[in-house]
């Protein structure tokens, strides 16, 4: 295997394109699939050598593949990171953090406003095996500060926040984690490495559902934890011994997605602007909340932490659930699904989808109203999109 020797420096875009790549003996340019599952050794020593990590390299590919390896790496120089872990899924990549970190006895901080399925992993599961959990609110660092007990150990965090975009201040949660001897973990799927880097705002762990931007065309899973090397040690002796493994074919395909990451970031962004200010101004939209419009309530924080706004947009209309139903209903062109981070824009209703669990009371607490849609803006040309929308928004 040949390693490339890149020069220093290099922009997030360059890395995306080249970062990670190893070579075999043949000098593949794209690179290559290793679909093995164990790996030969020369001889009985270099077996024994290979067990006891005297001498690097690959031994069974449940913790080691050279394909897997080459995403980690990619993606490892893209955050700024030490290491990377990979995983099957971002819960996957979630679950491995607290199970690598944590111990019975001890405390999670996360926001109230995260993926569906990791509250139901902190409270459901992991509450089972003796991790606690208090949720705050993403946008108010004093209520963190407050939450904090003598057991706490890790703060967790999705910025900005599934549908209705809010922006929580990393450096701050950072600081006060650390007073407290606690870790900062940022769920950084919404941003990708290419508009937000959490571990330069001071956060200690990212983590990733790859299944989202990084592969960014809606054809695999995958899933990703970045730190330093001692966290990651943790990390990756939980995937060593417990086995929620990225395939090699979906490292390939993640592989090739991160390539086209940094155009399709800077296009999601511009997409998702084009159609937020356009719907400012329709007069059946009561809110828009899209963290690039100074209307946005963390603008200026979002704009600090952020290159760019994001590609997610979340809208309300009138007329409630009927209205938002309506217009939904009336798209020729957008998806009807929950998934987020393809080429192709998804459309959804929160309410009575992805927050379906919540009591109506929840939800009106959390602000999620029953006229809300959010759109995850896709490299559609935009005119078009708004043309989808506008059909059932003028029967409103
Ligand atoms: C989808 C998603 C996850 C879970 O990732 P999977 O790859 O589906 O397991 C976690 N966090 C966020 C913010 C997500 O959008």
């Amino acid at each position: 295997m040949r390693e490339q020797r890149l020069p220093e420096g290099l922009r997030p875009e360059t890395l995306a394109v080249r970062a990670g790549t190893v070579r075999s003996q043949f000098n593949e340019h794209a690179e290559a699939m290793f679909l093995t599952s164990s790996f030969v050794f020369g001889s009985a020593a270099e077996a024994a050598a290979r067990f006891s990590g005297a001498e690097p390299g690959p031994i069974y590919a449940r913790f080691t593949n050279p394909t897997v390896s080459m995403f980690e790496e990619r993606l490892a120089a893209l955050e700024g990171a030490e290491r990377c872990v990979a995983f099957s899924s971002g819960m996957a990549a979630i679950l491995a953090t607290v199970m690598g970190l944590m111990k019975a006895g001890e405390h999670v901080v996360a926001s109230r406003s995260i993926f569906g399925s990791t509250v139901q992993l902190f409270t459901s599961i992991l509450g089972r095996f003796g991790v606690e959990t208090s949720f705050v609110s993403p946008t108010d660092p004093e209520e963190w500060r407050r939450a904090v007990k003598p057991n706490t150990r890790l703060f967790f965090v999705e910025s900005p926040s599934n549908p209705l975009t809010e922006v929580s201040d990393i450096r701050a949660l950072a600081d006060i984690a650390h007073a407290h001897g606690a870790w900062l973990a940022v769920d950084n799927c919404f941003c990708s490495p290419i508009l937000q880097r959490p571990l330069e705002l001071g956060a200690d762990i990212v983590i990733h559902s790859a299944t989202k931007y990084l592969d960014g065309q809606g054809r695999v899973l995958g899933g990703a934890v970045l730190g330093n090397k001692t966290l990651m040690e943790g990390v990756y002796t939980f995937l060593r011994t417990a086995g929620p493994t990225l395939s090699a074919f979906n490292a390939w395909v993640l592989l090739k997605g991160l390539e086209t990451l940094g155009i399709r970031m800077a296009a999601h962004s511009r997409h998702a602007l084009e159609l937020a200010e356009w719907l400012s101004a329709h007069p059946k939209v009561t809110r828009v909340l899209y963290p690039g419009l100074p209307s946005h309530p963390q603008h200026e924080l979002a704009m600090r932490q952020q290159a760019s706004g994001g590609g997610i947009v979340a809208f309300e209309v009138v007329g409630g659930k009927a209205g938002a139903w309506q217009v939904i209903d009336a798209t020729r062109l957008m998806s009807i699904t929950a998934n987020l981070g393809d080429t192709r824009t998804t459309i959804t209703h929160p309410a009575s989808t992805t927050h379906s669990r919540m009591t109506p009371e929840q939800r009106a607490a959390a602000g999620i109203g029953d006229g809300l849609i959010r759109v995850a803006v896709g490299l559609e040309h935009p005119d078009d999109l708004k043309a989808d929308l506008a059909r059932g928004l003028s029967g409103l």
